[in-house]
């Protein structure tokens, strides 16, 4: 047997094709990693296809595997050592002074790995990260088994990890590291309006152009960093990259939760990707993205964590809780449907990172990879509506399975790539060094 061969049959699929469909009694069936049919088959037994690994998923509902649009997923060992602080104080107070004084190479790639086993956990098989030494995160990623897009950061502050002007001439050698990686995409990172100067955008986006990178960066996040750039730039962050000529290249912007009217249409009318982070913007006391009207001006929408330390987890069920619910909030019932979040969770969010043609969604020639979530429990049924169940009740520990690339990253909750009681392990060690004394642990030799 291929590793690279399964066949789920007996479950559900949500498809997230062009039509919504739903396929009942769905077999799926993935050869050499790639879906090679998805059909209904109420008759199907396994031993049609001796060739591969059959699952019977009884009755449970599959799904794309999901997309986290925006994260730095090292910062899972930084998770709870800065709370109730706005945003501003929570970085450059809570956060800045721990990453410059332990985020050495080890750090990245231990918290990468104690990311990587959440996202196993609650259904993610794709995402969009921001960080410094992105080279180890990538190596964490293929380990676990999952995609990512490796935005290595650029920032201009000293009290961070590296010079900035250094890491943009040395991009090549992080361009070498990561090629040999088949699961992450590299990526180019400035940090933000406020911590990048002009004459860095520039350079990166002509660099950006010559190596054929997406661009990830964080946009009007506070209303502070809107009315800080107008009165250094005369325009709004969006308008001032607009007038850079930044929107005409491939760029997904996280947040985009402070925008005028005429943002919104300057972002519609580029068709800008964004990340919708609602968990972490709420928590930070920023505001509410305008999702429907970005949505309906043109721009593409996904869904983000953002960090461990502002979330405080990766669990994306619950963004896609808050996020329908804030919608109903700011613009009222029934303009944001469950249908379209969940959209948003998976075939959107493969959009925001321009891998639309090859995953989030169930379809033949796509790459395989799928989730299945248990609905045979109290929370599920009775399940009339399938969009609204992934919603608003479903939580990521429902999910039992979940495959990239034709491989099972987890079989009935059980991992397989990963060793997890030991990258647990490493992460007490680091809540050791960083707060000694003061963490709490299942385990009592710590
Ligand atoms: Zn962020």
């Amino acid at each position: 047997l291929s590793k690279n061969n399964i066949t789920l049959y007996n479950g559900t699929a949500l498809t997230m094709n062009d039509q919504n469909e739903i396929i009942r009694h769905a077999v799926v069936e993935i050869r050499e990693g790639i879906i090679n049919s998805i059909k209904s088959d109420p008759n199907f037994k396994p031993t049609e296809f001796p060739e591969a690994h059959a699952i019977d998923v009884r009755g449970n509902l599959i799904l794309p595997g999901l997309v986290n649009c925006h994260t730095h997923v090292p910062m899972s060992l930084l998770r709870g050592i800065a709370e109730e602080m706005p945003l501003a104080r929570w970085l450059f107070e809570g956060i800045f002074p721990f990453e410059k004084k332990w985020g050495d190479q080890t750090f990245v790639y231990e918290g990468a790995l104690v990311s990587c086993i959440e996202m196993i956990r609650t259904g993610t098989t794709l995402f969009n990260d921001m960080y410094y030494f992105e080279d180890r995160v990538a190596q964490a990623v293929q380990e676990a088994g999952l995609r990512a897009v490796c935005g290595q950061t650029l920032i201009e502050r000293d009290d961070v990890f590296e010079p900035a002007a250094k890491l943009l001439d040395e991009f090549d050698q992080y361009l070498d590291r990561v090629k040999k990686y088949d699961r992450v995409t590299p990526a180019i990172a400035p940090h933000s309006v406020y911590s990048v100067s002009t004459a860095l955008f520039e350079k990166l986006m002509v660099y950006s152009e010559k190596n054929n990178l997406k661009i990830h960066v964080h946009l009007s996040e506070t209303q502070d960093e809107v009315d800080q750039c107008v009165k250094k730039y005369g325009a709004t962050p969006t308008e001032y990259l607009d007038q850079l000529g930044f929107w005409g290249h491939h760029v997904m912007a996280a947040h985009a939760t402070c925008l005028t009217d005429r943002d919104i249409e300057i972002l519609g009318r580029r068709k800008v990707r964004i990340s919708h982070n609602p968990e972490s913007n709420l928590k930070l006391g920023t505001q509410i993205c305008p999702v429907v009207k970005l949505k309906s001006a043109g721009a593409v929408v996904g869904l983000g964590t953002d960090g461990s330390a502002s979330n405080n987890n990766l669990d994306l069920f619950q963004e896609a809780d808050f996020a329908a619910k804030l919608q109903v909030y700011r613009e009222g019932v029934g303009k944001l449907k469950a249908k379209d979040v969940v959209r948003m969770l998976t075939i959107e969010g493969a959009r925001v990172l321009g891998l639309d043609s090859s995953t989030g969604s169930l379809e033949t020639g796509k790459w395989g990879d799928a989730i299945v979530i248990d609905i045979n429990n109290a929370h599920s049924l009775p399940l009339y509506d399938p969009f609204a169940h992934v919603v608003y009740s479903a939580t990521g520990q429902d999910v039992i399975h979940s495959v990239v690339g034709g491989t099972l990253l987890m079989e009935n909750r059980v991992l397989k790539t990963l060793n997890e009681a030991k990258i647990l392990e490493n992460a007490v060690r680091w809540s050791e060094k960083i707060f000694p004394g003061t963490h709490y642990s299942p385990h009592s030799k710590y």
